[in-house]
């Protein structure tokens, strides 16, 4: 049987944390640049929508069982901003660094600070798949405007954990992959394919 699954995606730690548990499970992992597919659109409002699109996109046009994330940090206080507008929060060009200068300022005259993290996989099997498989995780935190750490990404540095007493940047990458949004998602989605 072909366990091959396209990644809908071409970022490199993507495939290597998303390769390590779904490779056990007899599944071949191979990103959508290998297939020449180009990005797809994510127009939508919803997190899973945009997944659901891309992993669409990416079967279609490989014939092949397709995965696609679609993750960001939603602030409560902001009713859920930046969500799924979170890697271009501040407009173009990309910049976590004003991304987070942004949700700080948008922040400052709130006096509830908590977010979220989330994540959302999905897996179709083929491009008209009536059934996706979907998996979510969830990682709650509060923002703060002092960045903290040197490791992780985005908005890590400003996201603080009050059980750790750390921000996201400060964990090593083990540590956030046992806790974080994707970790949970992937592990959700290895125990439906298992
Ligand atoms: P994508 O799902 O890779 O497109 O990520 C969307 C955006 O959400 C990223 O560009 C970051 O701004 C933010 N984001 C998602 N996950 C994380 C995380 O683990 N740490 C920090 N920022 C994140």
């Amino acid at each position: 049987m072909n366990r091959t699954i396209v990644l809908a995606s071409n970022n490199a730690g993507k495939l290597k944390e998303f390769g390590e548990l779904l490779g056990p499970l007899g599944f071949n992992l191979r990103t959508q640049g290998e297939f020449n597919v180009p990005e797809a659109e994510e127009p939508h409002p919803t997190f899973v929508e945009n997944a659901l699109a891309k992993a669409r996109h990416a079967s279609r046009l490989t014939g092949l069982p397709a995965l696609a994330d679609d993750s960001g940090v939603c602030a409560n206080a902001l009713g859920g901003a930046p969500g799924v507008l979170s890697a271009r929060f501040a407009g173009e060009p990309r910049s976590d660094l004003r991304n987070n200068r942004k949700l700080i300022e948008e922040l400052a005259a709130q006096a509830d600070k908590s977010a979220y993290y989330y994540c959302v996989l999905v897996l179709v099997r083929h491009a008209d798949d009536p059934q996706p498989v979907i998996a979510e995780g969830r990682w709650d935190g509060d923002i703060v405007a002092e960045p903290r750490g040197q490791g992780g990404f985005g908005y890590d540095p400003h996201f603080w954990l009050p059980s750790l007493q750390k921000t996201a940047a400060e964990l090593s990458a083990q540590e956030k992959n046992r806790m974080s949004h994707r970790g949970q998602a992937l592990r959700v989605l290895v125990e439906k394919l298992r």
